[in-house]
């Protein structure tokens, strides 16, 4: 398969022709090989339109969302960014060319075993990884410039919000059931700045349910 042909025509079709402007964004989606994110028998749609399924019932996000959540953190490259929902690791491996270092937080074992390996075998070594409930942020390295939920609440996690510095950027679905709205907040000193971009359909966040290990 002529998986960089596909990803020129994402790259043009489904990102640049639906408004996404920010340059560093568009090159990062050229070049980062997403088929390695996607399981082997969905290869031939790694580039496709829309969702895929990865293990343990969970997704890896239409290729235009990605674009759209990450253009929205408007990131510079001495950020320091959170990720909740590790997924297959294609959302953190963009968000680790355009930052300095991602900490990401994935509750399934299995996935964040998996991501692992795909971002040592592309060499990224600016990504930290934790099994954990990301909806408790991760203190030890708060406060973050900008926060990305890949999962759907009902509300913003308040630790999310108290480890957002100052001006920080938190994009998150927010809604129940099956439609969401993606939402940017910015932190002000008064409250949050709140912006809704546009609908979206996401996995929810698991709150209480704690982390799901790997069987041994
Ligand atoms: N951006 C990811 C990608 O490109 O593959 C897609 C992430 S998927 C839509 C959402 C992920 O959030 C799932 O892997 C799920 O296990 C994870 N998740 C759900 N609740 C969580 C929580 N409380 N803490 C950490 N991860 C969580």
């Amino acid at each position: 398969m002529n998986f960089a042909k596909m990803r020129q025509l994402m790259i043009n079709r489904q990102i640049i022709s639906r408004n996404i402007r920010d340059q560093r964004v568009i090159s990062v989606m050229g070049y980062m090989p997403r088929h390695k994110f996607v399981p082997d028998k969905l290869q031939k749609d790694s580039y496709a339109d829309y969702p895929l399924p990865i293990d343990n019932n969970q997704t890896i996000s239409q290729p235009y969302i990605v674009a759209l959540m990450t253009e929205n953190l408007s990131l510079s490259s001495q950020d320091r960014v959170l990720e909740v929902g590790t997924g297959s690791g294609y959302q953190t491996a963009i968000l680790s060319k355009l930052c300095a270092h991602v900490y990401t937080i994935e509750r399934i074992e299995t996935l964040l075993k998996k991501s692992k390996d795909i971002f040592r075998e592309l060499n990224i070594t600016n990504i930290s990884t934790k099994l954990s409930d990301g909806s408790l942020g991760w203190e030890e390295f708060a406060p973050f410039d900008a926060i990305i939920v890949t999962a759907a609440a009902v509300n913003i996690p308040p630790l999310l919000i108290e480890q957002l510095q100052i001006n920080g950027r938190l994009i998150i679905p927010l809604g129940s059931g099956f439609g969401q709205i993606l939402t940017l907040s910015i932190k002000k000193s008064d409250g949050l700045d709140e912006h809704h971009i546009c609908g979206c359909s996401f996995v929810p966040l698991i709150e209480k349910e704690g982390i799901e290990r790997t069987k041994p």
